[in-house]
């Protein structure tokens, strides 16, 4: 059985607390309030921190230990049976996201791309900055981490051991590199972030989809004819489980003469793109935070939106366009600037 690695010990003598006071959806300003709050939480107890967590992963990022306060959360949510999710949306998402068993032993091509469970955008998959990519994708592959906003740790820790060695078994051991380039920050996360964090092995080389995009666009440097434009970000909360990353973003960005607009809902302070809340039957919240959100970005100048979770993509990108702005993923902005659409 996976254990979580951390030390409740540092947390007990934690000066700051930041992984509540620094969350952005309860008010935790009494610092007194919020080691209570804590020390419930690491006593086992019911705090309701677990009613009123919105499952941003912000707090992963912001504790300065690495003391992984998140999944302390999600794993008492589950033990005390505090639902965020309704049971029948819940398990019918589980048995549709559930391993298929249709993985087929494949000797691939590098680039070997990652899009988890998302093939609606295999078709950004093309040009110059893809060229001889292998796809994969599907049920069998997919890193589960979703489970994370359904309070709900031991799916993951069930399914995530499987996943990522059908990935080894299936794809790495035949193929030409151990390298498996993340599309999603979501199965990026669960790979670097949170298999650690349990002591998950992973027997080959996850590599963000920032950290692609960036050494290639290197050799695609004479193609690149600089955007000059302003653009509006929607960081996701799975890229709060590998913030470096979001560095990378900032260094594509350079290299393609794009500017990243300073908005209030970006780098630590991103707002969730309303999904989440609307699974957990929040929709009165959602749309109020998806008002605040694009209202935000509008304020900013910027004519552009730009996405790297295609969840986040799926669910503010029309609501982007009828404001006014031009959603695209960040693989597209790219190929934009390499003069490809
Ligand atoms: S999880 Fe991190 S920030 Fe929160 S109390 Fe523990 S050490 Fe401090
Ligand atoms: S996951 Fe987000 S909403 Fe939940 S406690 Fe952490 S920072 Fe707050």
């Amino acid at each position: 059985m996976y254990k979580l690695n951390y030390d409740p010990l540092i947390c007990k003598g934690c000066k700051t607390i930041d992984c509540l006071v620094k969350c952005q959806y309860q008010d935790f300003k009494d610092i007194n309030r919020a080691r209570e709050e804590k020390n419930k939480i690491l006593n086992g107890e019911y705090s309701k921190v677990l009613d009123d967590c919105r499952t941003c992963y912000g707090c992963e990022e912001y504790c300065p230990n690495n003391n992984h306060p998140f999944y302390q959360i999600v794993e008492l949510q589950e033990k005390l049976n505090i639902k965020n999710v309704p049971d029948p949306i819940f398990k019918q998402q589980l048995r549709m996201m559930g391993p298929k068993n249709r993985i087929k032993t494949q000797s691939l091509k590098p680039p070997i791309i990652d899009m988890c469970l998302f093939p609606q955008l295999i078709d950004n998959i093309k040009g110059k900055l893809y060229e001889g990519a292998s796809i994969i994708w599907g049920g069998d592959i997919f890193c589960n981490i979703m489970w994370l906003h359904c309070a709900n740790m031991s799916v993951i820790l069930d399914r995530l051991p499987k996943m990522i060695q059908n990935i080894y078994e299936y794809y790495i051991k035949q193929s030409e590199t151990d390298e498996i380039i993340c599309f999603h920050d979501e199965c990026y996360g669960a790979f670097t972030q949170l298999a650690p964090a349990y002591g998950i092995d992973v027997p080959f080389k996850p590599v963000h989809i920032f950290e692609y995009i960036s050494k290639k666009l290197d050799e695609l440097k004479l193609h690149i004819k600089p955007l000059n434009q302003k653009i509006a970000y929607q960081r996701p909360c799975s890229n709060r489980l590998c913030s470096d990353m979001d560095e990378k973003l900032d260094e594509i960005f350079h290299k393609i003469g794009a500017i990243r607009v300073k908005r209030t809902y970006d780098k630590n302070t991103p707002l969730c793109c309303g999904s989440v809340l609307r699974i957990q039957q929040k929709d009165r919240e959602a749309d109020e935070i998806q008002r605040e959100n694009i209202s935000d970005m509008k304020g900013t100048g910027a004519r552009i939106a730009v996405f790297n979770c295609p969840m986040c993509m799926m669910t503010l990108g029309e609501e982007v366009a009828a404001q006014g702005l031009f959603p695209l993923h960040v693989s597209d902005l790219v190929r934009h600037a390499l003069g490809e659409i």
